[in-house]
């Protein structure tokens, strides 16, 4: 059966993922929506290969070029804020939220209010928004599928169970390319090293958020609200080889865990066929290739990110809105270069410690908020005159 998909963020790491179990499966999908931020170049060409109904790039300026790269295709063209909101609007089976950041949000937020089933990578959306985006997605009767490796996996081991046996929820954490550095080395590292994750290939972001564990501060986040077993069931667990994507633990002792291949290609055919399944061109999993898998507790002290999220979940509110906003802004500001690693994570408490906001009641809110956390943060980060 044929079914329609529409990717937000299609020029990014998720959508080139995505896209590439398209191209293997050209029978299965038939593409409404592909939207990018500033690569006119790769949002045409994707636009074409896969003819696409509409092609949307999120920066206006640049719409006049996309129109010309498009000409003759028989693609739509369009550009901005609100033609990304259309996009998560225009009807499609399965929509693909892969925009990177609190950008995502209302573009998300619109292909929710759908009703069908939206496949979400993108966590900042889920994360800022919290219960208003739960409210919606239960509102319209949304299939929400996590993509996101840990809770995919979690999804997976939940499947036929019922949450109140759960004893556990562990998401595993990688631990990031500074998981074994000494605490006094932290502050010098590059976004160059924060950026080589020893596991996964990913986006500039989600590497360094990675890198600070914020990654996982934030998935944290993400599953508190995916998966509603109470704050105190939620635990994390480094585990270096990246294998073991997630378990869960109910009260008779049984734990399930889901493993693979670090390969964003499995968790993302997983929402796509769900509840099915379908093939992928992933390497099969060889453990005793890979030998070993360790496990450790992760350490809070060189990475607070983890205890912030916590944190922020148990000041709930605008709270995780106000730690997401601050932390985009931070790692914007370290790949720049203005400020230090280290900086990232304390920018983001130094943010959170000004006070609360109001907890947002609906998007314009979560919006307000968000942009609020965001003039706090670059004012946290200015040098002391
Ligand atoms: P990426 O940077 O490779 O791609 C981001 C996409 O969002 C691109 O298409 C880009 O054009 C678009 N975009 C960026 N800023 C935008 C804006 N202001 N307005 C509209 N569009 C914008 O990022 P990625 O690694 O593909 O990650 C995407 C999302 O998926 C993130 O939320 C990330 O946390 C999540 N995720 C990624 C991975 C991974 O392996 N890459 C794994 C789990 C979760
Ligand atoms: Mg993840």
């Amino acid at each position: 059966m044929m079914r329609s998909l529409t990717i937000l963020g299609a020029t990014g790491s998720i959508g080139a993922s995505t896209l590439d179990l398209v191209r293997r499966n050209r029978d299965a999908f038939r593409v409404v929506a592909l939207t990018g931020h500033s690569n006119v170049a790769a949002l045409a060409e994707l636009a074409r290969e896969f003819d696409a109904e509409v092609a949307v790039i999120g920066d206006e300026a640049l719409l006049p070029d996309l129109r010309e790269a498009l000409a003759g295709s028989g693609v739509e063209a369009a550009g901005g804020a609100s033609a990304l909101v259309e996009a998560g609007h225009r009807p499609a089976d399965i929509t693909v939220a892969a925009i990177v950041g609190c950008a995502g949000l209302a573009p998300t937020m619109a292909a929710i209010e759908q009703g069908r089933t939206v496949a979400l990578a993108n966590k900042e959306s889920l994360v800022s928004a919290g219960e208003v985006m739960t409210r919606a997605v239960a509102r319209h009767g949304t299939t929400l599928l996590p993509i996101d490796s840990e809770h995919n996996a979690i999804f997976q081991c939940l499947s036929g169970n019922n949450p109140a046996d759960v004893r556990w929820i562990t998401l595993t954490a990688s631990g990031g390319p500074f998981r074994d550095w000494a605490a006094d080395r932290l502050p010098g590292a590059t976004p160059a090293e924060a950026v080589r994750h020893p596991n996964w290939s990913m986006g500039a972001k989600i590497s360094v958020d990675s890198a600070t564990m914020m990654n996982k501060g934030l998935e944290f986040i993400e599953a508190f609200h995916l998966f509603p077993v109470g704050v105190e069931r939620l635990r994390i667990l480094v585990h270096p080889q990246s294998i073991v994507h997630s378990m869960v633990e109910y009260r008779d002792g049984s734990t399930l865990a889901q493993l693979g291949p670090s390969d964003m290609r499995v968790p993302i055919a997983s929402a796509l066929a769900w509840p099915a399944r379908m093939e992928t061109p992933c390497d099969p999993l060889d453990l005793a290739e890979i030998g070993e898998l360790t496990f450790r507790r992760p350490d809070e002290v060189r990475f607070p990110a983890t205890r912030l999220a916590r944190e922020a979940v148990i000041a709930g509110g605008g709270a995780a809105a106000v730690l997401n906003a601050a932390n985009e802004i931070a790692v914007a500001a370290f790949l720049s270069g203005q400020i230090g690693f280290t900086k990232i994570v304390q920018c983001c408490e130094d943010v959170l410690a000004c006070g609360l906001p109001t907890p947002p009641q609906n998007l314009d809110e979560v919006i307000a908020v968000d942009r609020e956390a965001r003039i706090r943060a670059r004012e946290a980060m200015e040098p002391v005159r």
